[in-house]
């Protein structure tokens, strides 16, 4: 037997034996502090430093924040803490690109491989999506495409069939540009570069010859990587509330608010949720690979739902689940997923408009206003609305731009990015946005307090998911052509969404 109390490291007393009362709202809340984000938040920090200035999945970085996890998780003594390993292919690199003697940062398209070119840059017609749209004085040079349309993939391949030594799309829209070719393939070195450098250098071949290079130094190899699971040892495991982050960084920076603040706010709620008793077991779900297309969520639940093994049944258990992905973003919105589908017509599984509302009321109930964040199922949630299970969440935005309106509702400045530290080697600890950090995980511990007691509202999850996935596929079909996202990721998730489109 164990004696009655151990201190933890981050000061959370766990009582094992003793009496604990039912977990309340207030309490929780009351347990949620500034200091404990940040503290949480730098030892996320020192582990970048401490790696190479990133946390992307499979290098030192991740794996050492994956060892942190089920360390701090353990010691609490109040979760079933366990690992779940998976090998994904890695891909990242570093991008040199000068044009005209000018120095411009640059965005690497994932599998893009390694390769140094130099060459005339030669603007392509139209969108670069056929072979014709290219000019034969591409040949030999560096093309210069606009992104749209089509995958930046068909844009490579063209690029490569017209004789480019390498190709470069430029945005369309405000803001850096990065994704991915959606897999290994015969492409030359491929980068994305922002609208306004686009600009600058399409004037700039209007005036004469452009003389640029391009050299991509590329890292493709199979990782092993860990998501990280913790359910709490009391409470029905048949009702389950889930709720996660994502614990990878991408390659270029150590992603603090992305989803450093996700990973941190939801193990805060781990550490206090001990004084408690719950009525449901809740289930804290740190994902992997999330910057590489969502792959510890997606592998998560096919682990769930029987397609690699076992059978759906433990799908239908959770209950519901909440996603934090970026909540403490520097030029911040407040945003709730539109689960209702009320803001953006596309709404998740019955139950989702109730989670939304949970979330609204509670901003209310502090005198703070809330906008809707549409479900670009550019983060993990999307792995359960495609199964079925009612979702939400909160997210404070990314690297679209704040509008005059929000600006009026949230302070901070229009026409900046919400978070111009996205994926940059900016995102670090001293860019947090205190007071939405310390609100949003107060939020999270209002609806942990509420659905650890009582799933009233949320209906029980039912087996209609095919058809859901195949709705997803066209929402998004359809979005993807108008290039209209809302929110921030570079994936390739299984719906074939997202930034591997233009
Ligand atoms: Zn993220």
């Amino acid at each position: 037997m164990k004696t009655a109390s151990i201190v933890a490291a981050a000061g959370f007393v766990t009582c094992a034996l003793c009496y604990k009362p039912l977990v309340s709202s207030k309490k929780l809340q009351n347990l949620v502090t500034l200091e404990d984000l940040l503290a949480g938040s730098q030892d996320l920090q020192d582990i970048a430093d401490a790696n190479g200035g990133n946390r992307a999945f499979g290098g030192g970085g991740h794996n050492a924040t994956v060892d942190y996890l089920v360390k701090t998780l353990e010691e609490l003594d109040y979760y079933d803490v366990s690992t779940q390993q998976f090998v994904e292919l890695f891909s990242a690199a570093t991008v040199d690109f000068t044009a005209a003697g000018t120095e411009y940062s640059a965005g690497y398209m994932t599998y893009s491989p390694s390769g140094q070119a130099s060459g005339s840059l030669i603007q392509v017609n139209n969108l670069g999506c056929i072979v014709a749209d290219f000019p034969a004085a591409v040949s030999g040079n560096i093309a210069f495409i606009s992104r749209g349309e089509c995958t930046f993939a068909q844009k490579a391949l063209a690029a490569k069939s017209a004789g480019a030594l390498a190709a470069i799309v430029y945005n369309n829209v405000p803001g850096t540009l990065s994704g991915t070719l959606g897999g290994v393939g015969d492409y030359p070195p491929t980068v994305g570069v922002s609208k306004e450098i686009g600009d600058t250098l399409l004037a700039a071949i209007a005036a004469g010859t452009v003389a640029a290079t391009l050299d991509v130094n590329a890292i493709q190899e199979n990782r092993t990587t860990w998501n990280v699971i913790a359910e709490t040892k009391g409470g029905d495991h048949s009702n389950v509330l889930a709720l996660g982050g994502h614990t990878d960084s991408v390659f270029a920076g150590p992603g603090i608010n992305d989803d450093g603040s996700g990973t941190i706010g939801i193990l805060t709620i781990a550490k206090a949720l001990t004084k408690f008793k719950v009525k449901n077991a809740v289930r804290f779900l740190f994902w992997s690979a999330e910057e590489f297309g969502k792959l510890g969520s997606f592998h998560y639940l096919r682990t769930l739902n029987g397609t690699i093994s076992g059978n759906a049944s433990e799908v239908a258990k959770i209950r519901a689940y909440l996603n934090f992905d970026m909540i403490a973003s520097p030029n911040y919105v407040l945003g709730i997923y539109d689960g209702d589908g009320s803001a953006f017509n596309f709404s998740g599984p019955p139950g989702s408009g109730t989670i939304e509302k949970d979330f609204e009321l509670f901003y209310e109930s502090k005198g703070f206003p809330h906008v809707p964040a549409l479900f670009t199922m550019r983060s993990d949630y999307a792995a359960f609305l495609e199964n079925g299970i009612p979702s939400g969440g909160l997210f404070t935005g990314a690297e679209v731009l704040k509008t005059e309106e929000e600006a009026e509702l949230f302070g901070g400045e229009a026409g900046v990015a919400l978070d111009e530290n996205y994926h940059q080697p900016g995102d670090t600890v001293d860019n947090l946005n205190h007071e939405a950090f310390l609100l949003n995980t107060q939020s999270i511990a209002n609806s942990v307090a509420k659905y650890a007691l009582s799933f009233e509202g949320i209906p029980a999850v039912n087996s209609t998911l095919r058809k859901r996935h195949a709705h997803v596929q066209r929402h998004f079909g359809h979005l993807s052509a108008r290039g209209d996202y809302g929110h921030s990721h570079v994936h390739h998730g299984p719906c074939g969404e997202s930034a591997v489109v233009a």
